[in-house]
């Protein structure tokens, strides 16, 4: 008991010295801070881009084979077309992100034009899902001051992702090639941009979650990957010096769904 009041003592003593009033308040009264799953684990964020589509479904139950949660970056006028499916996607825990209304280039619209392509298809989203997209895909990658000052006053970050495996490059879609393709370019911390669309990628997908797993990877969406970051509305995450850009003709790919 003794020995105990002294240590105790002599540990007040201690803070009282190096202590500040106002540092010895803010450690009472903030709680402990929680470290964000990425800083510890090995985490990369799969995104799939253009949907909904015929493919949506084959994606989930692949992704949650694995245990794996992605994002996906839906147009506005396929989620009109496909309601079930974005539902579907929202039900798995997916996150889902504003890919614009009809995939227009948003440099080549005026501000109005690029407010309403944003507009309309965050809305339908919320309507359709109950979830509001804090994340925004410019089709293309092509973005601009317009397109900076919209999407943060809709509150979502720009994702162009930070790297591609090109399945919107025709030659690219083969499986065994989209599949090492993927293999390649994944890292710790990466966003990879791909296409729920291309079968190919699809086709590969059980392969690309059995190895990257196998390597230690944890699966997570854009927002888990961001998690403890500050972020400011309209600014590009994760900041990269180059962001991917899509191709221009190229998109948005196919929706070969039958209805
Ligand atoms: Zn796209």
């Amino acid at each position: 008991m003794v020995l105990g009041r002294i240590v105790a003592a002599v540990v007040a003593g201690a803070l009282a010295m190096c202590a500040t009033p106002t540092q010895a308040a803010t450690t009472k009264t903030v709680p402990k801070k929680k470290v964000p799953f990425c800083q510890t684990y090995k985490c990369i964020a799969l995104t799939f881009d253009d949907g909904p589509a015929a493919y949506t479904d084959k994606v989930l139950a692949t992704l949650k084979k694995y245990g794996a949660k992605a994002t996906f970056f839906v147009i506005g006028n396929r989620v009109a077309k496909h309601p079930k499916l974005t539902q579907h996607i929202a039900k798995a825990g997916m996150e889902i992100g504003n890919h614009t209304w009809d995939h227009k280039y948003l440099t080549e619209l005026n501000y109005t034009q690029v407010y309403q392509e944003i507009k309309k298809s965050q809305a339908l989203i919320k309507k359709t899902t109950k979830q509001t997209p804090k994340v925004f895909r410019a089709p293309g990658g092509l973005r601009n001051g317009n397109v900076e000052a919209i999407s943060a006053k809709f509150k979502m970050i720009q994702v162009p992702g930070t790297t591609a495996t090109q399945d919107y490059i025709k030659d690219y879609r083969d499986v065994s090639f989209l599949t090492d393709r993927a293999l390649e370019v994944a890292e710790p911390g990466a966003v990879v941009l791909m296409h729920e669309t291309v079968k190919e990628t699809v086709i590969s997908l059980p392969t690309v979650l059995k190895e990257l797993k196998a390597q230690g990877y944890h699966f997570v969406t854009v927002s888990k990957l961001l998690e403890g970051q500050k972020l400011i509305p309209g600014q590009v995450y994760p900041e990269i010096e180059d962001p991917v850009e899509e191709p221009f003709g190229e998109e948005p790919m196919q929706d070969e769904s039958p209805g």
